[in-house]
């Protein structure tokens, strides 16, 4: 008999919520996670410390197609990227699981619809008490439940920008998010509305990540066991090569083999890819799950830029991630193919520009760091990157990452950003408020900005153009499952947690009717 029903390894989005959805079903589950509990401590709101210093950041270290090694901005920790995250909590657009035609080419079609991922997104949305607004999104999918909380209101600053981009006739909507606060009744909220929000954890434990949300709520059934500094380094399978029957783990300097009837992989898109390569066998010569030649392949990220226009005035705004613009996430009247999709990032702090952000400051050299970051109101742009089969995840020699990754749909991303700076031109931003020509500095993310990491295993109908089933289970194997972002075959232009979160739950769904539980 196997030691465990299930056994899941990477405790984030994917993984984190697959184990909440399974926990009162009784059934015998395993939660390995490479890292470990993420420390409370005063540095979790120091921007010098969590940006500059890097100080949540792990110490992998991933090879280029050049073989050059960077330093991927990656978090290993109970609750994955999600302890770092922004809690933007966006469902994609049905659109979204179709086909769209892009400037570079072609978004594939999910396997699924949106129809059939709605009441997941639907049930994600209160596990992770997501705050918005309905129907102020003119790209909004139909949905089947109002959002569980209202949404975060807008600082006085930003209440101007949505007040004047709509007076100009823009739609600006109050971005969906996954915060604790109750503002109707503060002294009683769990988040206090601080600055240090988006890519900072939170020290008072009130952002809706994995670990608040699902890792602990499971923790309290008997059933589940989490192991801490666990590493999964390889999946062994039966002779026939049909089914994984052991996990070889490595903690704590040991190493150690876990078995279970079902084995789900939930790494993180570039980690899952990796486990299944290094579990390459005399049955999967090409990796596990890779008869396709498929593990690895189309990985994504986003075509993002951090954007900050300077204003005269300072702006006093402490928790800015509260407004979203979709009005050129679809081709329409103005550009015949899609741009993405903007909205605010947290706002900067001076330290963080002489950490992730170092370049950015370079073309404002009259201006110091702090009063950059006092002056600056801060915009994030999403462009969907399309999924190219040479963009990929292999092994170097001694079975790290190498990445190779190149960009497509650059033309939009520039659209966006000039788009972004025309509107703001045109509303003024706030009546004399900007400087003159508006002065704005730019961040590309590198391919080392790996927070929005998806592909490497999507799913599909056909085995040979696929890792997984519509089911997220392996075409070539019988009991292997993944649930991180890896599955995604697009990526949208909006952040994707809350569809590995809606996904692991049809996917425990799934697991569930398999084990009669
Ligand atoms: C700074 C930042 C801001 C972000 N902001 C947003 C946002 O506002 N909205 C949004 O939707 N998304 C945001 N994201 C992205 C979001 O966090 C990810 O899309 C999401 O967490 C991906 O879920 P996942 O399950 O695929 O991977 P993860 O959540 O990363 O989970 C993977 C887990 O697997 C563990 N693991 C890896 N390898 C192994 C192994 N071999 N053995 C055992 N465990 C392993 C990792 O430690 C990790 O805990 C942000 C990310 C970052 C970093
Ligand atoms: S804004 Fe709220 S959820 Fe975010 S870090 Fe601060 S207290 Fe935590």
């Amino acid at each position: 008999m196997s030691d465990y029903d299930v056994i899941v390894i990477g405790s984030g989005a994917g993984g984190g919520t697959l184990v909440h959805q399974l926990a009162p079903s009784g059934k015998r589950i395993l939660l390995l996670e490479r890292g470990d509990f993420l420390p409370r401590e005063p540095q979790n709101w120091l921007a010098q410390d969590v940006f500059a210093d890097g100080r949540y950041i792990s110490e992998d270290s991933w090879d280029d197609a050049d073989g050059n090694s960077f330093a991927p901005q990656i978090h290993y920790f109970v609750g994955g990227a999600t302890k770092l995250y922004g809690a933007a909590l966006y469902r994609l657009r049905a659109e979204d699981f179709g086909e769209l035609r892009h400037a570079d080419g072609v978004s594939p079609a999910w396997p699924i619809s949106y129809d059939d991922m709605e009441p997941f997104y639907t049930r994600a949305e209160q596990l992770y008490r997501v705050r918005g607004v309905r129907g102020e999104d003119p790209t909004e999918p139909p949905t089947s439940a109002p959002y569980p909380f209202p949404a975060v209101s807008h600082e006085p600053r930003i209440q101007q920008l949505a007040d004047d981009l709509a007076a100009a006739g823009y739609q600006p909507f109050h971005a969906p998010c996954g915060v604790l606060l109750d503002e109707s009744n503060m002294p009683f909220s769990h988040c206090v509305r601080c600055q240090d929000c988006d890519g900072f954890p939170c020290l008072v434990h009130a952002k809706s990540d994995a670990e608040v949300m699902a890792v602990r709520p499971a923790l309290e059934h008997d059933n589940v066991t989490l192991l801490t500094n666990a590493a999964a380094v390889s999946l062994k399978t039966d002779s026939g090569g049909k089914a994984v029957t052991d996990v070889v783990v490595e903690r704590n300097g040991e190493t150690e083999t876990h078995s279970a009837d079902i084995v789900v992989a939930s790494c993180g898109a570039a980690n899952s890819a990796q486990l299944l390569l290094a579990s390459a066998s005399d049955k999967h010569p090409n990796g596990l799950a890779n008869g396709s030649d498929q593990v690895g392949r189309n990985y994504m990220f986003h075509n993002s830029q951090a954007v900050l226009a300077l204003s005269k005035e300072p702006n006093p705004t402490v928790f800015q991630k509260t407004l979203g613009l979709n009005d050129f996430y679809f081709a329409g009247k103005e550009f015949d193919h899609p741009l993405g999709n903007i909205q605010m990032v947290g706002k900067s702090q001076a330290p963080m520009f002489r950490g992730e952000k170092p370049l950015m400051t370079k073309p404002a050299p009259e201006w110091s760091l702090e009063g950059i970051a006092e002056h600056a109101v801060d915009f994030w742009l999403s462009t969907e990157d399309l999924p190219r089969p040479e963009n990929r995840v292999t092994l170097t020699d001694d079975g790290r990452i190498r990445l190779t990754y190149a960009y497509s749909n650059e033309k939009p991303k520039e659209e966006l950003y000039e788009k972004l700076k025309s509107m703001l031109g045109e509303i003024g931003m706030h009546e004399g408020h900007l400087l003159p020509h508006h002065a704005y500095l730019k961040n590309e993310i590198p391919v080392a900005g790996v927070a929005h990491q998806a592909g490497t295993c999507r799913f599909g109908a056909d085995p040979a153009s696929s890792v997984l089933d519509a089911n997220c289970k392996a075409h070539e194997l019988d009991n292997l499952y993944v649930v991180d972002t890896s599955f995604f075959p697009s990526i949208g232009a909006v952040n994707p947690a809350l569809t590995a979160m809606a996904n692991a739950i049809r996917v425990g769904d799934h697991l569930l009717e398999r084990l009669a539980a």
